[in-house]
């Protein structure tokens, strides 16, 4: 037997045992002729003590442990004489009678303590030991425990979980898929799931009626900051539902999993229209930590003889509280801000309403007293604020002054990670137009249903159809989104001319569903949450990454198996995969 007790178990009570515990050596210090060790395990850690007079054995075995050593130490439970408030096991500690050493470590390349030494590079290629850090494995636990409240969360509301492929079929929608050569079907291709989207749509077609699968799923895109290649979905469909149905068990889900793991209750998420999101927000996944809401300025501020003004589509302005003091030098820091290439503002204009009643902004030239505090006025502001004012093109300013909303939101402390506010974004448009490729892509997936009173203007003006889809947002974060699917394969084929697809492509790629829905498609609906983003949220981190146990890095590679990686002739020759030359790194 290795252990009769973990690591994190002994307490006062347990005084005079004889017992045997394993783990890991954590630290060794010498003090006279005592030596003190401490044991790691998964649970905690325990000291173990050598006394003077412990068998010789013990002495030589302990006197050649190091750092990350797998020991095995048998001895009695004493009170400690000096005792550590910090841990649980601090009264106690293990007299040692008799110890083995399990496993020999060399010296890690980091220390293996909350507070590490260690890079980020070097933690990631030895993401084994990394995981042995008490706060890293926290997040897995974490992670862990929230799989579990959802799957018993869905399974006792009568959804099942039922597995889909991971080798699955490209399809040209949506990001670009990560493939698979095809041994047996020389030429031809496999592609991992984007999602199982159309699976779980075909399950519905076989009268599962609600399915859930927490899956993994696969994106080959440009990793922006905090993407993953591949990252989990909690993935739900459901039958006989229309867009509240899905939401009431959803919400549900949500904040059943809050109250469990963080102990708080969130109240019901407010609905808000895409419209308004966009308009008061810049942006579909508004942070409700704070207010700061964008303010149309455009009737007021055009046409007094400011170019600038005069010319623009929109004129927006937010109104950030008691910052009418800011200085020449912060007001350039978020001139440069808004300038960066990332936003890419022109310019900043600002209005100060001075504590003393004064105004001062940086277009006095051609703005006297009035307009500025009806500007001013329109934003809700008063004595002591600053307003920050952008114009361009709507689509454009609109997610330019989100930036700079968040930006001023983290300058004044208003995004606390401790707070937490829910939301549903619903009425997203249907289509949203590509400039490069002259075409509507679907905004959310070609399955999503337009809203039933907007059908007539899928031939008429498609732009302005709304979809009956929706998103959960938490603190600026979509953590989810869903939709209800069409049902109808006549409505799907006319969804398919809007994206332009020929009826013919629309049949390669997607026939199978139009031909499933032609046999009795029940009425359904869906959402997926990304699970990995959900759990990092919950965790109160910033990435993604320190809740997936082996994550791949920015450039997406696993930097510890060192994955991708190149494989060898017989195996191309196999797959009839003629590399063309590339030069080499
Ligand atoms: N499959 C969708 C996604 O991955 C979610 C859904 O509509 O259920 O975003």
């Amino acid at each position: 037997m290795y252990r009769t007790h973990t690591c994190g178990q002994l307490r006062i009570e347990d005084a005079g045992k004889s017992v045997c515990l394993s783990g890991w050596v954590q630290k060794v210090r010498k003090l006279g002729a005592m030596t003190f060790v401490d044991l790691r395990d998964r649970y905690g850690i325990t000291q173990l003590v050598v006394e003077e007079h412990a068998p010789d054995e013990v002495r030589e075995t302990v006197a050649r442990l190091g750092r990350e050593f797998v020991i095995q130490a048998k001895g009695t439970v004493v009170e400690r004489a000096s005792k550590n408030g910090k841990i649980p096991t601090g009264d106690v500690e293990i007299r040692v009678e008799e110890l083995t050493v399990l496993s020999e470590s060399e010296v890690p390349p980091f220390t293996i303590e909350d507070q590490t030494d260690g890079g980020d590079e070097i933690r990631m290629r030895y993401r084994y030991l990394d995981l042995r850090r008490p706060c890293v494995r926290r997040n897995l636990e974490l992670r862990h425990r929230m799989a579990q409240l959802v799957r018993n969360y869905l399974s006792e509301r009568g959804f099942i979980e039922v597995e889909t492929p991971v080798l699955i079929k490209s399809t040209p929608e949506g990001a670009r898929d990560f493939v698979v050569p095809s041994r047996m079907n020389r030429g031809q291709f496999y592609a991992l799931p984007q999602s199982p989207q159309t699976f779980k749509q075909l399950l519905m077609v076989s009268g599962f009626d609600r399915y859930f699968q927490i899956v993994k799923c696969f994106r080959d895109e440009d990793l922006r900051a905090d993407r993953q290649p591949e990252f989990t979905q909690i993935d739900c469909e459901m039958s006989f539902v229309e867009q509240e149905d899905v939401q009431e068990v959803f919400e549900g889900m949500i904040r059943h999993l809050f109250k469990e793991v963080r102990g708080v209750e969130i109240p019901p998420m407010e609905r808000m229209t895409w419209k308004e999101a966009m308009e008061r927000y810049g942006c579909d996944k508004p942070d409700l930590r704070f207010g700061m809401r964008i303010n149309e300025l455009t009737d007021i501020a055009k046409g007094k003889g400011f170019g600038v003004f005069d010319g623009a589509d929109y004129i927006g302005a937010i109104c950030a509280p008691g910052c009418a003091g800011y200085t020449r030098k912060q007001l350039d820091e978020l001139t440069e801000f808004v300038k960066r290439s990332q936003i890419g503002a022109k310019g900043l204009v600002y209005v100060k309403w001075n504590e003393d009643g004064t105004m001062k902004s940086s277009v006095d030239k051609f703005y006297g007293e009035t307009d500025l505090r009806a500007w001013m006025e329109r934003c809700g502001g008063q004595a002591g604020d600053l307003l920050l004012i952008l114009v361009g093109p709507k689509m454009k300013t609109l997610p330019q002054l989100c930036e700079l909303r968040l930006e001023m939101g983290n300058r004044l402390g208003l995004r606390d990670k401790n707070v937490f506010k829910a939301l549903w974004v619903v009425d997203f448009p249907l289509l949203e137009w590509d400039e490069e490729t002259q075409r509507f892509y679907a905004m959310h997936h070609p399955f999503t249903a337009p809203k039933p009173e907007d059908i007539p203007l899928m031939d008429t003006d498609p732009g302005r159809v709304r979809a009956n889809a929706y998103d959960m947002v938490i603190n600026g974060v979509e953590v989810g989104g869903g939709s209800i699917r069409i049902h109808d394969s006549a409505l799907q084929s006319k969804m398919f001319d809007c994206l332009g697809f020929t009826h013919e492509a629309a049949q390669a790629q997607f026939g199978f569903l139009m031909g499933a829905f032609k046999y009795g498609a029940p009425p359904h609906g869906g959402i997926a949450f990304g699970f990995d983003r959900l759990a990092s949220m919950f965790a109160g981190l910033d990435s993604i990454r320190d809740v997936i146990a082996f994550p791949k890095n920015n450039s997406g590679r696993d930097v510890m198996i060192d994955s991708p990686s190149e494989i060898s002739r017989e195996q191309l020759d196999e797959l009839g995969i003629e590399l063309q030359k590339t030069e080499k790194k």
